[in-house]
């Protein structure tokens, strides 16, 4: 198969057909028209085989989870989702591969109205390069460095799941068959918190994704917004499977761990009756509070503070 045949079959012909794309795949860049008056929200991950992903996974999981990821940032901005690029290497042209690489992707991308607007293509070891676009008005951006002393810190849904099911995964843990296959999901097919972080937009100081483990992300907000924080361990959400985890195992999972894609976020006091209506189905719990003194303060279920010997997931740390 030539690239050009590549591209044509598996990557121009897709889904999603939006009314702001002038050109899409097929010439030397694509022409896009965003709304007037509004911010483009860019980001951009990279999943590399080996070190995102194991080498055997599953491709309709990481055709989703490759778009997941970067629509969890959009979401973190409280951005509106339109467009991505596409940035792909690989040893060679795998037709059953890339049929259901491409399946697990524009499922993600229909759902939410994302159309495939151009990208690359080459050889080389497995990896795959997403950049997602999307809008947000300029005073409704969700930014890390607003939170403010008194807002409520919550997060959405529930944490450690993904890191419990990696854990299964890689023979470190064992769960029954139905243990795993509650939390298996959130590990290969984790859902973007896009229509949460839009509801968030006027209600929340800042918010962001929980990708690299809450420690080290609610970390981020704290250090740029010049704040602390005091979080409770009893009010973090938990599924029954990982509840039963961090009974044997300890708080690293749904704390440093990572691969969440929950959002956490910050409110003042005078929105959270607004906040209280919202109706995510995935829901949403407050953990704690924004302080001056600076720090992250974590108190356990007898009132101590807690020291966790772990912080968060890092690339490059250690090495
Ligand atoms: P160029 O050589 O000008 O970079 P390419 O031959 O690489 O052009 O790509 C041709 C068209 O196909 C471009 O519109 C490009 O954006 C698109 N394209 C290439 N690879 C991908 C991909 N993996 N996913 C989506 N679009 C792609
Ligand atoms: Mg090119």
């Amino acid at each position: 198969m030539t690239e050009f045949e590549l591209i044509r079959t598996f990557f121009a012909r897709q889904p999603v057909s939006r009314a702001d794309v002038a050109a899409g795949i097929g010439d030397d860049a694509a022409l896009l028209r965003p709304p007037a008056g509004q911010l483009l929200a860019v980001t951009s991950d990279l999943l590399v085989s080996g070190v995102h992903f194991l080498p055997d996974v599953e491709p309709r999981s990481l055709g989703h989870k490759a778009l997941a990821v970067n629509l969890s940032d959009l979401a973190a901005m409280g951005a509106e989702p339109a467009w991505f690029l596409l940035n792909l290497t690989m040893p060679e042209a795998d037709a059953r591969w890339l049929e259901r690489f491409c399946e697990g992707m524009f499922d993600l991308a229909r759902a939410y109205n994302v159309q495939l607007v151009g990208g690359d293509t080459s050889r080389g070891p497995l990896a795959i390069g997403i950049e997602a676009h999307g809008f947000v008005p300029e005073a409704a951006a969700l930014r890390r460095s607003d939170a403010k002393i008194g807002d409520r810190i919550y997060v959405t849904g529930t944490l450690g799941d993904a890191a419990v099911a990696l854990q299964h995964r890689l023979g470190k843990q064992r769960l029954s068959e139905d243990d795993f296959a509650a939390v298996a999901e959130r590990l290969d097919r984790p859902t973007p918190r896009v229509r949460e972080g839009l509801s968030l937009r006027g209600l929340a100081h800042s918010a962001i994704d929980i990708s690299d483990g809450l420690l080290a992300d609610l970390g981020h907000i704290l250090e740029l917004s010049r704040v602390g924080a005091r979080i409770f361990l009893d009010k973090i959400p938990l599924s029954p499977v990982c509840q039963a985890h961090v009974g044997k195992s300890g708080w690293e999972a749904p704390l440093a761990m990572g691969d969440d894609y929950e959002l956490c976020f910050t409110v003042p006091p005078k929105n959270i009756g607004a906040l209280e209506k919202l109706q995510f189905t995935c829901g949403f719990h407050c953990i704690g509070e924004i302080e001056a003194e600076p720090g992250l303060r974590i108190v356990d279920e007898s009132g101590r503070l807690y020291d966790p010997l772990f912080t968060g997931h890092d690339h490059f740390a250690g090495k």
